[in-house]
């Protein structure tokens, strides 16, 4: 039996049997990998942000009615932590979060581990050549691809100072950020020749972190390519053969948001 049932509606028609109703049947896939970064007060934001991700709690405790409620109130930043950039973040014409089709978060991936070529180099930019090289080895990125780039920077995501290149916050800070990114050059050849559906990495920015002019961004915005970023545990994706459900939180007018990524891998 294949094993592609990925969120495939089976209808198991069994011929009539007026005795046996028809017994809708979905078939989900087993093996799923969370592709998220949860959300704290550690979470990683630019460092322009005046505050971060807060938690605050409303409620905890015993009701005067005997029972047990909790609620809180949360406030971030759209852009911090595993998080989605909607087009519209950087082209005034593109689609803000909760335009986004679903047809854009949801499907096949290509993962292109780049962790050897960057290794500790935290200003690398992402290359053609390695995108190359990966096709060589797994055949042509399919158009309509979730393309993931796996740098390995997310084994720094606890440690601010690694991860982004500076502890500091405020503007001062920005020049100061060091972290891998995807080569302009990469991201305009991506869209000539790919056309991806999203495409997401391992770092704080689709953009290094001496980006000046966020080329990547804009190039692929204005083609309506979401960003997905902070991405983690890219390592336990195969390179062809899962499927990513990107679902971030639908926030009208929204330039991005926190996202819940996940995969389904292969023949589960
Ligand atoms: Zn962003």
């Amino acid at each position: 039996m294949r094993t592609n049932l990925f969120l495939t509606l089976l209808l198991v028609a069994c011929g009539p049997a007026p005795d046996k109703p028809v017994e809708p049947m979905i078939a989900f896939p087993t093996e799923w990998v969370d592709l998220t970064h949860a959300f704290d007060a550690n979470t990683i934001y630019w460092p322009n942000n005046p505050t971060g991700f807060e938690l605050d709690t409303q409620y905890n405790g015993m009701t005067p009615g005997g029972w047990y409620y909790s609620s809180n109130q949360l406030s971030a930043p759209e852009h911090g932590g595993t998080h989605m950039d909607a087009p519209v973040h950087f082209a005034e014409q593109g689609n803000t979060a909760e335009r986004v089709a679903l047809d854009r978060l949801i499907g096949p991936a290509c993962v292109i581990d780049v962790s050897e070529e960057v290794g500790e180099d935290a200003d690398h930019l992402i290359s053609v050549a390695v995108v190359e090289d990966w096709e060589n080895r797994h055949g042509p990125i399919p158009p309509n691809s979730i393309l993931l780039f796996r740098t390995g920077w997310d084994r720094y995501y606890d440690d601010r100072v690694k991860c982004l290149g500076t502890a500091e916050h405020g503007e001062a800070a920005i020049p100061q950020l060091h972290f891998p990114g995807i080569d302009p050059e990469l991201a305009q050849w991506l869209v000539d020749n790919r056309k991806p559906r999203a495409v997401g990495l391992d770092t704080p920015s689709l953009d290094y972190g001496q980006s000046t002019d966020f080329r990547s961004h804009r190039i692929l915005s204005a083609q309506n390519i979401p960003g997905f970023e902070n991405v983690a545990n890219l390592d336990r994706l195969p390179p062809t053969g899962a499927h990513v459900v990107a679902l971030p939180m639908k926030i009208k007018g929204g330039t991005g948001g926190p996202l819940r990524i996940v995969a389904a891998l292969p023949g589960s």
